[in-house]
């Protein structure tokens, strides 16, 4: 493969000195972009595969700079969302004059060398803690070529390299352009029923079940870890119905690890700042009794935290 060659894509964060995205001390690239459309997407914000404004009420300062500047007349304190959309060119003048950040730009185009270099200045540390870089989003395969390039040159400097995916992707590609390069795939499994999926998540998981089983396949060969995560979703995915049926699928794929993901509410307020209606509803952390039932469905796995 040619180096570079993929040109810019969007990318909504470059989180540094991440714990939660895989061993040790990472860097988290965040794509923006999604194939899946999870009604409770924990990161709203990155599923669209365009640039998009958010607007944070709690951190606004009320100086109108903004309403001033604003080409199209889209901002006003009388719309409950503040920016009417509708009429928003998306040309981030008020994101660049806001003096609280209160209007942020979501999603920056950058190349691979910009990306590569911001991750690697934190080599040393994930050379003493066994860490890496984390690829995450939104969903990096919608970036194959991308990823595909940005990894190669990560472990060309002997970088541990994670890919978390929604799992709906072709195959071979990913075998020509990921799995070269990848030195872990964490995959979710959200819902065993298919209709059920496709009405939660905006795609059936036909796809995504064959995926999950050919990987981990692939890797009772060794030279490459899978995890299978499962998020808890309330009345969704934590369900009895649904947790047994992910249980039985992944042992019958093999599997021996799981990870279960607490669900975390505060998506909610995200869908508020991009000015989106929510269209499901539930406000609680997954209690520590519910983690416990959960866990139970898995009694034959290692479960991951
Ligand atoms: S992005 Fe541009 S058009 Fe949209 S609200 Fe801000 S200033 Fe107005
Ligand atoms: S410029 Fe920023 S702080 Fe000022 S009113 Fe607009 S959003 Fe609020």
């Amino acid at each position: 493969m040619n180096a570079r060659n993929a040109g810019q894509v969007l990318i909504l964060n470059i989180r540094r000195n991440s714990l939660d995205d895989g061993p040790g001390i990472r860097t988290t690239v965040f794509f923006k972009g999604c194939l899946l459309n999870c009604l409770w997407c924990h990161n709203p914000e990155s599923k669209k595969t365009k640039p998009e404004l958010s607007y944070d009420s709690a951190v606004c300062v009320g100086c109108g700079t903004c309403a001033w500047g604003c080409p199209e007349s889209a901002i006003s304190e009388n719309n409950p969302y503040f920016v009417d959309r509708g009429k928003c060119s998306l040309c981030f003048k008020c994101a660049d004059a806001c003096p609280s950040r209160a209007l942020k730009r979501m999603g920056t185009p950058m190349t691979v060398a910009e990306v590569a270099e911001s991750a690697l200045k934190d080599a040393a540390f994930y050379r003493s803690s066994g860490g890496g870089v984390t690829l995450s989003g939104g969903e990096p395969t919608t970036y194959m070529e991308f990823c595909s390039e940005l990894m190669s040159e990560l472990r060309g400097a002997g970088v541990d390299t994670l890919v978390e995916t929604c799992g709906l992707f072709d195959f071979d590609r990913f075998s020509l352009l990921i799995l070269p390069y990848a030195s872990r795939i964490f995959i979710d499994i959200k819902l065993m029923d298919s209709a059920r999926h496709k009405e939660m998540c905006g795609a059936d998981n036909r796809v995504i079940l064959s995926n999950a089983r050919r990987l981990i396949e692939a890797s009772a060969q060794g030279g490459l870890e899978i995890l299978p995560r499962i998020p808890l979703i309330p009345g969704v995915t934590d369900t009895d119905e649904n947790l047994a049926a992910a249980a039985a699928f992944l042992k019958d794929c093999g599997a021996t690890r799981v990870s279960l993901l607490s669900y975390n509410p505060t998506w909610t307020d995200k869908m508020r700042m991009l000015g989106e209606e929510t269209k499901f509803a539930a406000s609680s952390w997954t209690s520590a009794e519910k983690m416990e039932s959960c866990r139970a469905f898995f009694k034959d796995f290692e479960i991951v935290r």
